[in-house]
Parts: C-alpha cells; structure tokens; sequence
C-alpha cells in the first residue's frame, strides 16, 4: 500500500505542494503552498466538482468574503463554541490538544464534545502528567480556534471566517430573491477559510488555512420526502457505517430499512457517492459513518461523515449535517432580518432548515494522490499516477523522439497548435525512457512522440501512460482524440 511519506516526497519533489515561507525560520506550521502541478489538479478537481453536484443539481455558486464581521459569529455561535480543549503543563508550560492527548495515553477515543470536568476527571484517574517534563497538568481550558484581526485604523474586531458557510447564510435572502428560488435549494461556495488549530499536521491533513466547498441544501422541513429527483440515484449503491457495515446498499433500501432519514439525505448522499466515484478514489474503501451525539457539531441534528481509508487511517472528507434552522434562526435574530420564504404550493411563510456538505478539498486531493499512485515492478519499478485523465494536471507531453532540428521544429510546432486548449509540457532534454517516467510520475495520461515517420507522413504516436501501448495518430486529428479521452464518463 502507498504509504503517507511516499505522497509527500511526490508533492515536494514534483511540484504538488509544499510548505508555506519555507525559506524562513519563522515559518508557520499549518500553512501549505500548491505548486504547479497541484494547482492544476485543484483546478480541476473543483470543474469536476461543479459538472457533477453543482450544475447537475441546479445549484447556485457564490463567492464571499473571507473576513466577516463580529455579528456573524455572535449569532453562529462560534465566538462560544467553536474552541478546542487545551492541556498545559503547570511546569514546562507545553500545550497539548487535551481529548487527543488523553486518548493517545488511555488508548481509546475521547469525543469532540467531551466535557471539561469529564476530561479532568481522565487526567487524574489515569495519572496522566506531561510527556516532556513529566510536570502536572492545569485544568482543562478552551481555545477560540477562530483567527481574529482588527479592520481599519481603529482595529474594529471581525474574524478570518472558519467555515465558508457563513457567507451562505447571511447572503441567502438576497440570493434567494434575486435568483427566484424554490425550495429545496442548494447554494454553493468554493473558497479559503481559516483555523487556528492548535496542533497542525500531516500537511494537507489538518491545516490552519484550507480550501472548503461547501453545499447547503435549504429545504421545507415539512417535504423532505418529497423529492421527485431522488429517482435518478435510488440504485446508486452506498457503502453506511453505524454500528454495524451496510456495504453496498442502494440509496432505495437505505431508506426502506430506516438507515437514512429521509429522501432528501439519501438523495444528497447518493450525490455525493457518484461524484466520488469518478475521482480515482477507490469507493470500497469509502462509508459514511453515522456519528454518535458525543461527535457531532454543536448545530448538528444528524451527521454523517464521508470517509476514505488511506495508509494513515480513515480519513473525513466530507462532513454532512442536517443543521435544522439553527443558522437561519440565529442569523434572523441576531440581525434582525426576517430570513422566511414563501413556500409557494400553499403561500405559508416558512424558514427553511439546512442540510450541509461540508467538503474539505484538500484532503480530497491528498486521498486521490494516494489511491491513484501505483509502482509498477514489472517496467523498472516506475511509478505511475493513475489519475483520470480529466482530473491529470497535465494532459500529455510533447517528445520530440532525437534531438535532430527539423524534428524539435516540428515537435514545437504540434505543441503550439495544441497547448491553448490542454494543460501541457514540452520535453526534449534526457532518454525517451526518462521522459515517460517523467510524464507517468505526476499522472499525465498521453505522451505524444514526433518521429522520422512524423517528417514523412504527419502522423504521431500517442502512448497510454498504464498500459504503455502506443497509436499513431495524423496530428490533425490530435485536438479531437485529447478533447474525447480527457472527458469525464
Ligand atoms: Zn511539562
């Protein structure tokens, strides 16, 4: 199995992402840069993103600001509640994430919302002290996670906002007008948002600036069952952990047996599983665990996570609440706006509840990295990223076979006629054999070689990164052979 340090050494050395001011010794832990290749791939996993949920759903996308005013907060009740619990020695002052820290030394799992006294209570029963000093421990204490900075010359307080969500509720009235929306409704947002975590790691795994894209679906809680479109995925098959593995379970029977709660949660879900995959991921290896109460989020009646097993265990990649109207009605209290819309069957005046996905994009990225790498032992142990074509940074290279003139000349020409349209390279310097382990490396798909016959005939080889086979092809008809393989099916 691919492991964790092999992803790294692959994003570090070939241009996916590395750390942030790296050339400085202040340098900020949790703080992570996309290089080249990464950006491509981010790109296009998020136009992947919006073929698939966004546009196919009807959705609409916004774009918020990242700094958000006082208020905000205040009324999404994360100026009280969005804070981590902390341990820090009495002797050495260390600081550690205290339900983390606990589980590590008792050797079983300390949920998110555990309380103070409880955790208290663990430390001193279990005798646990420092891991540096061996000094006590103070109390548990809690941790704003938010990022707070001052506006203008007065420093008036607003937050770097810790969810993108926000910026959806506070603009839903307006969006909802101007765009003549009905319920249910899903608006979207792709952006940046910030926390302050206490104890970074694993790069891309638990950042302190991440790229979210989040779905809220507003709804009629009176009609979650009436959704006509659920009939498009009610064979889709789900893979639902609670206490027990229902493996491979239509969204159909999920609500038959009472695993999901009602249509609209099976319909999202069943979403969610078809847009995965066609990411590369391997589904098997994927659930949705239903989390227990002591997990949950604060504002969350039922959540499931979406997670993906990888070499350092499974990992959340989507987080799905339904959230009730606990945002609509915290933002209309504390704004004062009416934020109700018109149930337009029978004119009822209705404030609408929320159903949430909540996806971290690069932890998505970092699993299908994983799931897609592959060493092949029968061809020279190369490596080979397997990604699907419409999701490769690059979609193919351009190698001239010799380093003859007329040959370069003509290889630069194909490549000037097609790099408008495609995510390219041009590549003429090492073996032809270095130059496909190159390509295969970071996952391009096609690489097209420019030989004697090209000088002769006008017709190219395409090599299929996997399979290693080759095609000759006439380069006028290259444009259309790269535009057919490299869309999404
Ligand atoms: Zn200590």
């Amino acid at each position: 199995m691919t492991s964790y340090d092999q992803i790294m050494k692959l994003a570090l050395e070939r241009g996916f992402y590395f750390p942030s001011c790296e050339i400085y010794p202040d340098a900020p832990a949790g703080f992570w840069e996309y290089g080249p290749i990464g950006v491509n791939m981010k790109n296009k996993f998020i136009a992947l993103w919006r073929r698939e949920l966004i546009r196919r759903d009807s959705m609409i996308e916004i774009d918020g600001s990242q700094i958000m005013s006082r208020s905000v907060f205040e009324a999404s009740g994360h100026l009280l509640n969005f804070s981590d619990p902390l341990l820090e020695c009495k002797n050495c002052n260390s600081i550690f994430r205290a339900d983390r820290y606990i589980s590590e030394k008792i050797g079983r799992a300390v949920p998110e919302g555990t309380s103070e006294i409880a955790m208290n209570s663990m430390v001193a029963e279990n005798h646990i002290r420092c891991q540096n000093c061996k000094g006590e421990f103070k109390s548990v204490t809690r941790f704003n996670m938010m990022f707070k900075i001052g506006i203008g010359s007065s420093h008036d307080e607003a937050y770097l906002r810790p969810e993108t969500c926000q910026t959806i509720f506070v603009d839903f009235s307006r969006v909802f007008k101007t765009m003549r929306g009905k319920l249910p409704l899903g608006i979207a947002q792709i952006g940046k948002s910030f926390r302050n975590e206490i104890a970074p790691r694993q790069s891309l795994l638990r950042l302190r600036e991440f790229y979210q894209a989040e779905i809220e679906v507003f709804c009629n809680p009176d009609r979650l069952n009436e959704m006509p479109k659920f009939d498009e995925v009610r064979n889709t098959r789900l893979n639902l952990y609670d206490d027990d593995y229902h493996r491979d379970i239509t969204a159909n029977d999920c609500l038959d047996h009472g695993l999901l709660p009602n249509k609209l949660v099976a319909y999202y879900l069943a979403l969610l599983t078809e847009f995965y995959g066609k990411t590369g991921i391997d589904m098997k290896r994927t659930r949705f665990r239903r989390l227990t109460d002591d997990e949950k989020a604060f504002y969350s009646l039922v959540a499931f996570d979406f997670e993906v097993e990888t070499s350092i265990g499974w990992l959340e990649l989507v987080a799905c609440n339904y959230r009730a109207d606990y945002d609509l009605k915290g933002h209309s209290s504390t704004s004062n706006h009416n934020l109700e819309v018109i149930e337009p069957t029978n004119q009822t005046k209705v404030l609408p509840h929320v159903f949430e996905l909540s996806m971290g994009i690069d932890r998505s990225l970092y699993t299908i990295l994983e799931h897609c790498y592959h060493e092949d032992f029968r061809h020279d142990d190369r490596v080979v990223l397997r990604l699907n074509p419409y999701l490769a940074p690059i979609t193919f290279g351009v190698l001239p076979l010799m380093s003859k003139t007329i040959m370069v000349e003509k290889s630069r020409a194909i490549h000037s006629l097609l790099k408008k349209d495609f995510d390219s390279v041009y590549d003429e310097s090492g073996s032809i054999g270095r130059r496909y382990r190159r390509l295969e490396e970071i996952g391009v798909p096609f690489a097209i070689t420019i030989d004697q016959q090209t000088l002769v005939d006008d017709t190219v080889t395409v090599r299929y990164r996997d399979t290693m086979e080759q095609e000759r092809i006439s380069t006028g008809e290259l444009k259309k052979f790269l535009e057919d393989k490299s869309a999404v099916v």
